[in-house]
């Protein structure tokens, strides 16, 4: 979601060192955008290792910090480093903290708008960018990587990428058995083969989108680390999904993308890519925002791998 934003500030400021302080996890999501001048990793646990690293970067000389991230924690690293520009949302107690603290806005709009509009409050950028989608650039690298990798392995070079986990909860997720029968009748007309992906603690419910495939498949659950995800998935041709983290990679990646919704919003969330489609029922309940489902599951039960299959076929199209 703060891809938009960090390619406008790129826009605003071209020949600025931009240093992006992330979680060593997250990190390869930027590390290949043209944004990005460095990668600061940030993994400090107790309050004490947390200050520590915000003072380490006191050297640094960096002339204004712009928190993408809403917590305490973030504003109070920011401090130590003292920055002499510290800019971020007036939330979570931490206004002090900052030398600019912007007003939070109203929820309502797409969230990638909540990172643009920070740097459109704090007077950084004076309109919206023209073209706000969520976009990787570095694409094309990532999917001459990700086909070396499938070819290592074998796998050929038509891949359905299928990921049917959601860390958010279950009340997300699509069927696994409707993931296997949609992916496999899409591969069989592709003469493709399937990829499953997802992280460890996804692993079961990969194994069963696996067992249950009647075309050629691998599962990668709990396999790969995210840059090594990203590079795979650029190299699918197809990619069928939950509302998820490998939603947002694979349509940002600009790749046919069918994503299937329930409980969230996918006004609010939804892929924002140029061939991404979102697949929901018009259930009474939905959007409910809940992990789990207090139901019977209706807005994912009612969603058929035939229609789901069909439109990524269209959308192949
Ligand atoms: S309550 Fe409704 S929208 Fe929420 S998960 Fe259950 S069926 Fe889906």
């Amino acid at each position: 979601m703060s891809l938009p934003a960090l390619r406008a500030l790129r826009g605003r400021y071209p020949s600025a060192h931009i240093a992006i302080l992330a979680k060593p996890w997250v990190g390869d999501l930027y590390g290949r955008e043209p944004f990005c001048d460095e990668l600061i990793a940030y993994s400090p646990k107790s309050l004490g290792e947390k200050w520590a690293a915000g003072k380490a970067l006191r050297a640094r000389g960096f002339d204004m910090a712009i928190l993408l991230q809403n917590a305490f924690e973030a504003a109070l690293v920011a401090y130590a480093t003292r920055i002499p520009e510290r800019i971020g949302y007036a939330r979570d107690g931490r206004s002090l903290l900052l030398t600019k603290a912007v007003p939070v806005p109203k929820p309502g709009a797409h969230e990638r708008f909540y990172y643009l509009e920070l740097l459109h409050r704090a007077g950084i950028l004076d309109h919206m960018p023209e073209s706000p989608a969520i976009r990787l650039d570095g694409a094309a690298a990532a999917r001459a990587a990700g086909l070396e990798r499938f070819a290592a392995l074998e796998m050929g070079e038509v891949i359905v990428g299928v990921s049917p986990g959601a860390a958010y909860g279950s009340a997300k997720r699509w069927l696994p058995e409707r993931f296997a029968e949609s992916a496999s009748r899409v591969a069989l007309d592709l003469g493709a083969r399937v990829a499953i992906f997802g992280s460890a603690a996804e692993r079961d419910v990969c194994e069963e989108v696996a067992r249950a495939l009647t075309v050629p498949g691998h599962n990668f659950a709990g396999q790969t680390s995210l840059g090594e995800y990203i590079e795979l998935a650029a190299a699918c041709r197809l990619y069928l999904t939950n509302d998820s983290g490998p939603m947002h990679i694979a349509s940002a990646l600009g790749l046919p993308t069918v994503a299937v919704f329930g409980a969230t919003n996918h006004v609010t969330t939804g892929p924002t890519g140029p061939l991404a489609r979102v697949i929901r029922e018009n259930v009474e309940c939905s959007p409910c925002l809940k992990r789990e489902c207090p139901i019977d599951h209706r807005c994912m039960t009612r969603v058929s791998a035939e229609r789901v299959a069909l439109t990524a076929l269209e959308l192949l199209k």
